[in-house]
């Protein structure tokens, strides 16, 4: 993720919204990002973005080989479509509740183009610590277990990009620590760029690097819990 001067501003019956008033980022491959920042910081706007899920009004913001400023919808479904996984907060929102994990990481990878090469959904299930589960339908697991299936589900094209919007927030701590382990190693072990929305602090201190927005700003960066204001 590479971005500079990244405005969005939303248009809310009549008035402006300035949801990101000026975002420059970078996130080499490979790495594992923690987003941070109250409410209204403009945290999922720019989640949104990178997911190319909305569009941004001004500057620049690459994703891999993707320019997004620029790109066509066609182009943008193509991307959505594999490169870019993404999992949102409460548990099982986006999955088939009547269908296992495996036939979920399935449907999920049925709608990916057809040139991608898909992992076998049991690997992807192995990977998030849930292939005893592979065949139980959901509705017979933990809240815990269901979110790691959405992470599953999230990676199930194998995307460059994984894109998750507070995936613990409804979770209890053991639950929440399972959900953090998972998508650390599948950090890594397959090398897979991260971007993880967090508002619990201690989710953050075990990130490698976090990046605090306010007020559609960056407000500070840092490594390993030590955060650094940004002047
Ligand atoms: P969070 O703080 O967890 O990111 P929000 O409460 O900010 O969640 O937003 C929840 C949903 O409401 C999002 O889909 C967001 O796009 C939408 N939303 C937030 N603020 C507004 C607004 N002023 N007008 C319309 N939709 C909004
Ligand atoms: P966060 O994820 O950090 O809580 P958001 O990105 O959801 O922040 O929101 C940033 C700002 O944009 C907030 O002021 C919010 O109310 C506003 N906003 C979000 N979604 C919408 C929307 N669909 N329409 C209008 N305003 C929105």
């Amino acid at each position: 993720i590479s971005t500079s001067g990244l405005v969005h501003i939303y248009r809310s019956q009549g008035h402006d919204v300035a949801a990101l008033s000026g975002i420059g980022i970078t996130v080499p491959p490979g790495e594992l990002v923690g987003l941070l920042g109250p409410s209204g910081a403009g945290k999922s706007t720019l989640l949104q973005l990178c997911g190319g899920l909305l569009t941004p009004s001004a500057g620049r913001l690459q994703i891999g080989e993707h320019n997004l400023a620029t790109m066509t919808e066609a182009e943008l479904d193509r991307m959505r479509a594999g490169d870019v996984g993404i999992v949102l907060q409460g548990a099982g929102r986006n999955l088939i509740p009547y269908l296992s994990p495996e036939d979920n990481v399935r449907f999920a990878q049925r709608a990916a183009s057809r040139d991608r090469t898909l992992p076998e959904p049991l690997e992807v299930l192995n990977l998030v610590g849930l292939g005893d589960q592979a065949r139980t339908p959901l509705t017979a697991l933990t809240p815990g277990q269901i979110q790691l299936c959405a992470v599953a589900v999230g990676i199930a094209t194998s995307p460059g990009l994984l894109l998750a919007d507070e995936p613990t927030s409804q979770l209890d701590h053991r639950a929440r620590d399972e959900v953090i382990a998972a998508i650390s190693a599948i950090n890594a072990a397959t090398g897979m760029t991260v971007l993880l929305i967090t508002h619990d602090p201690e989710v953050a201190a075990v990130l490698p690097r976090t990046i605090t927005i306010r007020d559609g700003r960056i407000a500070s960066e840092g490594r390993a819990g030590e955060e650094f204001a940004v002047v």
